[in-house]
């Protein structure tokens, strides 16, 4: 964290828009979760993605005093209609110019856009993506992410992105950054992890993130677990050979619908650098999938887990079975609590061989391989 004091007062935004996550929520969830934060100071310490429509020629000026950079920007689209139609307000038009004055006076950015299908992608996509290469200077990266929506959504304009059109958007990017290489900075356009999954397609590998500006926002976090496991196993696969002559129980690994999809990558590469006792390691780990049933919709990553999905699914295993239950520490908030107000002690006492662990790829292979 760095070294700021939290403002005794959090910005709230004056926005309304179209995929907000907090008109998306249920109603009976704890307060802090429908507070609408558009805070310049927690984009500069958190990373958190601000909009710019509600500072004021204060705010600008002391951003550019004290350097308040790099700052989180979500933009979604250059075109003031479709903006409208986003931000659900006119107001959004002196974010776009507040953005400007702070590029003109060097304030480094990471761009977000949240991209709906028929909305903000498409040729507005093309345009959206050339105005910011042309008029930004220091624009660090633009990460795309795809559009989250719960069953509580009652937009009937917004739309999920399935297999096919995720994978046209995968292609698009694609050929985007060729078409426009010589283009500085067109090489720092990124798709969120999610884009992927869903396309079907491989992640990109680890050095195409180049400096994962925006891994906090899914971008690039998958290839970095991965390069994790891959760097682990390159460096301690001999003392793992000695430790796994024992005979040893199941390992259950709890995750998401999009988590498994990039743990099925990681058993890929155990099974590929360990050979035969990759075999013998993967025959012993059992994927438990949770369906998110609490927010239903497309929300699939593993951050949105629900205690409740989680303790249900898990009551039906016979923990008997297992050496150990791996749940990733990610399905909490710093007050250790997950979406739906279950304190980690909730889910730890369903059985003592339950290890909470981090999201990153060390702890992951560490925990399979001892
Ligand atoms: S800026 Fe938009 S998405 Fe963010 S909190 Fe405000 S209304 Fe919701």
């Amino acid at each position: 964290m760095k070294n700021y004091k939290l403002p005794k007062k959090i910005k709230t935004c004056n926005n309304n828009c179209l995929f907000c996550f907090v008109k998306q929520l249920p109603g009976n969830l704890r307060s802090s979760l429908y507070v609408k934060d558009d805070d310049y100071m927690l984009s500069y310490m958190y990373g958190n993605f601000i909009t710019l429509t509600n500072v004021t020629a204060d705010d600008l000026n002391k951003i550019i005093k004290y350097r308040l950079e790099p700052l989180y920007i979500s933009v979604h689209s250059m075109n003031e209609n479709i903006r409208t139609i986003i931000f659900g307000n006119k107001k959004n038009i002196s974010g776009l110019e507040n953005l400007k004055t702070l590029d003109r006076n060097g304030i480094k950015t990471n761009i977000q856009i949240v991209l709906c299908p028929g909305i903000n992608d498409g040729k507005n996509l093309a345009d959206t993506l050339f105005i910011l290469l042309n008029d930004l200077k220091n624009m660090l990266s633009i990460g795309i992410v795809p559009v989250g929506i719960t069953m509580f959504n009652k937009n009937h304009k917004l739309k999920p992105y399935k297999r096919k059109s995720a994978l046209e958007i995968v292609d698009y990017v694609n050929n985007f950054k060729k078409d426009y290489k010589s283009v500085k900075d067109s090489n720092n356009i990124y798709l969120s992890d999610e884009f992927y999954i869903l396309a079907g397609v491989d992640f990109p590998e680890y050095e195409y993130y180049g400096n994962f500006y925006q891994i906090e926002n899914g971008i690039g976090k998958s290839a970095d677990f991965l390069k994790q496991v891959e760097d682990y196993l390159k460096y301690d696969h001999i003392p793992i050979r000695g430790k796994f002559n024992k005979s040893r129980k199941y390992i259950l690994i709890v995750t998401s619908e999009y988590g498994k999809a990039i743990i099925s990558n990681a058993l890929k590469i155990i099974l590929e650098k360990l050979n035969y006792f990759g075999e013998k390691i993967v025959s012993y780990i059992k994927i438990l999938e949770i369906e998110n049933k609490f927010f239903g919709g497309n929300i699939k990553i593993t951050g949105l887990l629900s205690g409740k999905d989680i303790i249900s699914k898990l009551s039906k295993e016979n923990m008997e079975i297992y050496e150990k239950i791996l749940i990733p520490s990610s399905i909490f908030n710093e007050e250790n609590l997950t979406i739906d107000n279950y304190t980690r002690k909730d889910i730890e006492i369903i059985s003592s061989k339950i290890k909470i662990i981090s999201e990153k790829g060390t702890s992951f292979i560490k925990e399979l391989t001892f």
